[in-house]
């Protein structure tokens, strides 16, 4: 350790005592203080810290080693656990804190235990360590996305079982595995099972990202995956013939025309018009053509097959159909010796046919009380948002339930799956109290005839 360090940890440590009494009786606003002032707050970065440290990016995540932290956690907290494999080697961990009135729609809390890798040698600190450094900076792969909920609802649920607090409607929290990996042997299980079903879930809280600004960002969908795969054949012609229809040329074709749309919804994107998340993407991931040779690709021979993969991201409510016939008459054409394959990747509409996205207006009462919360909470809210990638939310969107994607993280680039990602002390603090308001205002929550009419409706 330096001796500017020592000097800085010193500050720090004067800092918090100064601010311990004033810190102590802080309220719940989402602007963060500058120091962590408590030993009760220390307490909860340790936590996270401890969190952070189990090693559970892919392609080996310590699972084991996740639920068995977390687990020993809420039984210190008073929560029912239960642990649940669908798949073996892939636990899932539901706790639950059962309310007073069991008649009505519960509220689950989820989060997934998996990261994906990371690459320490472009790391400023080790991305296992949770190193903090002197601005209070925590680094480690999974402080953003998304161990900090995990850690944040259950201080949040300790604080409020400290406080005695008593919820009206059942409180679970669900860790679930392969969120990083496409959900099919996690929270695709679950939506599916007896467990499940028996939950009665009535809302959802899951990530959500980081806001660079002071407003906290909320998620209402999530843009549907889809894989583009174009084949294109032709007849094989050696390297010197000029002649029309080789496969490379009608793969060419093909690619000017995706530019084209690309070019279309992304300049609507530029200008303003639209946000990123409304306009359908397209992007280029590979492409396969040419005869190789030991030195390479034989050069004077014009190849018979080639092939291009795309990325396309479509929003929720874009009609698929309506892909698919631009695909089949200008993108890909039989007649231009073209197939294709569009790959869906997860559900597209929910069990009643209806547009995976949740109501962010008076039609949907959870929303209401999720909107006050946040502003009791002295926090203000983003404009909602479409998420760019994809989540877990889009199992329990696929259910009929409504879901937000929501991770308190204000002031904070978002640094998600990226190098050196980290989350502030003070802002993962400041999340605990948020999701205390959140936690007890969606708990509480009584108009019950409200919410039997959604679920007659679903
Ligand atoms: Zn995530």
């Amino acid at each position: 350790m330096s001796l500017s360090m020592v000097t800085a940890k010193s500050l720090l440590l004067l800092v918090f005592i100064f601010c311990a009494g004033a810190g102590a009786g802080a309220g719940a606003g989402a602007g963060a203080p500058d120091f962590p002032s408590t030993s009760d707050e220390e307490s909860q970065i340790e936590r996270f810290q401890q969190y952070l440290r189990i090693r559970t990016a892919h392609p080996y995540p310590d699972y084991a080693g996740a639920v068995s932290f977390l687990s020993a956690q809420a039984r210190s907290i008073g929560l029912e656990t239960l642990t649940l494999e669908f798949t073996p080697g892939k636990p899932l961990l539901l706790l639950s804190w059962y309310g007073s009135d069991l008649s009505l729609p519960s509220l689950l809390l989820n989060s997934h235990l998996d990261s994906v890798p990371a690459e320490p040698s472009h790391w400023i600190h080790p991305p296992f360590s949770a190193h903090r450094d002197p601005e209070g900076r925590i680094y480690a792969r999974g402080a953003q996305d998304d161990k900090s909920i995990a850690i944040q609802y259950l201080e949040a649920l300790r604080h409020l079982k400290a406080r005695g607090f008593s919820p009206l409607r059942s409180i679970h929290v669900s860790f679930v595995p392969d969120e990083e990996i496409g959900g099919a042997d996690g929270h695709a299980k679950f939506v599916a099972s007896e467990q499940f079903r028996r939950l009665n879930i009535g809302f959802v809280l899951d990530e959500g990202q980081a806001s660079p600004t002071d407003e906290l960002r909320v998620f209402y969908a999530d843009r549907l995956p889809f894989s583009l795969i174009v084949n294109a054949v032709g007849s094989p012609g050696h390297g010197s013939k000029m002649y029309d229809g080789s496969a490379v040329e009608n793969l060419m074709e093909c690619a000017e025309a995706v530019a084209r749309f690309r070019d279309s919804q992304f300049d609507l994107v530029k200008a303003g018009i639209m946000a990123g998340f409304e306009v359908i993407s397209v992007n280029t991931v590979y492409m396969k053509a040419g005869t190789p040779a030991p030195t390479g690709f034989v050069m004077n021979l014009q190849a018979s097959e080639a092939e291009m993969g795309f990325d396309v991201r479509l929003p929720p409510t874009e009609d698929i159909d309506v892909l698919r016939k631009r695909i089949q008459e200008e993108w890909a054409p039989i007649s231009r010796n073209m197939t294709y394959q569009l790959i869906q990747k997860g559900p597209t509409r929910d069990i009643n046919g209806r547009p995976l996205v949740t109501a962010t207006n008076e039609s949907n009462p959870w929303w209401s009380v999720f909107e006050q919360a946040i502003s009791v909470a002295g926090g203000k809210l983003e404009k909602p948002e479409i998420l760019s990638s994809t989540t877990d939310a889009r199992y329990l969107r696929q259910m009929g339930i409504p879901a937000l994607g929501f991770s308190p993280m204000v002031n904070t680039p978002i640094l998600l799956h990226d190098h050196n990602e980290f989350l502030k002390d003070t802002v993962f603090l400041n999340g605990i109290k948020i999701y205390e308001n959140l936690i007890s205002a969606l708990s509480s929550f009584q108009s019950e005839s409200i919410l039997e009419e959604i679920h007659l409706e679903l």
